[in-house]
């Protein structure tokens, strides 16, 4: 996962404000939850001092910007998977929409659960009730941590 740290780096580090923030480190949270873009910092977009760091910071967030990466950034190694159901249980929001199921531990019944085991391997639906989608975005890890497979990745 893409830290703010590591967006950072990349950025001029001169808190000159122009983007509308008060602190580059600002910006960079605000970069990965997608409600700024890179454009919106000028200096590193126009000046040519800061060209090497415009072009590390692109590369860094490619995956993130991708049109083939979900909404959410979850990545799904289903190769890895063999269908335990953790993540299904342990996913906050799979336990909320689904009170009948996942909530006491059984597979989901609601159409509203995000994570399913599906012929042994673990697929990901309702992507838009995951924690993570949306400009309210929030950091979730439940269902990354509790793969023993590491089959889920956030990019
Ligand atoms: S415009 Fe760029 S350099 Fe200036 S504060 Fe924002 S992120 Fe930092
Ligand atoms: S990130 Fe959180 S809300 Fe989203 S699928 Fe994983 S556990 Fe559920
Ligand atoms: S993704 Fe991981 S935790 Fe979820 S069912 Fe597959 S192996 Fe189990």
């Amino acid at each position: 996962m893409i830290s703010a740290m590591e967006v950072y780096q990349l950025l001029p580090k001169t808190n000159c404000k122009r983007c509308g923030l008060s602190t580059c480190m600002a910006f960079a949270v605000e970069l990965l939850r997608e409600r700024k873009a890179i454009e919106d910092c000028t200096p590193l977009v126009e000046e040519p001092k800061y060209e090497e760091k415009l072009e590390g910071l692109r590369e860094l967030l490619a995956p993130l910007l991708s049109t083939e990466t979900p909404k959410t950034g979850m990545v799904i190694h289903e190769e890895r998977c063999f269908g335990c159901g953790n993540c299904v249980v342990a996913c906050p929001m799979n336990v909320a929409n689904d009170p009948k199921g996942t909530a006491i531990g059984r597979g989901p019944v609601s159409d509203k659960a995000i994570l399913m085991v599906e012929d042994g391997v673990i697929k990901c639906v309702n992507v838009d009730q995951c924690r993570r989608f949306g400009p309210e975005k929030v950091v979730c890890n439940a269902c990354i941590v509790t793969c023993p497979a590491r089959a889920i990745e956030f990019v």
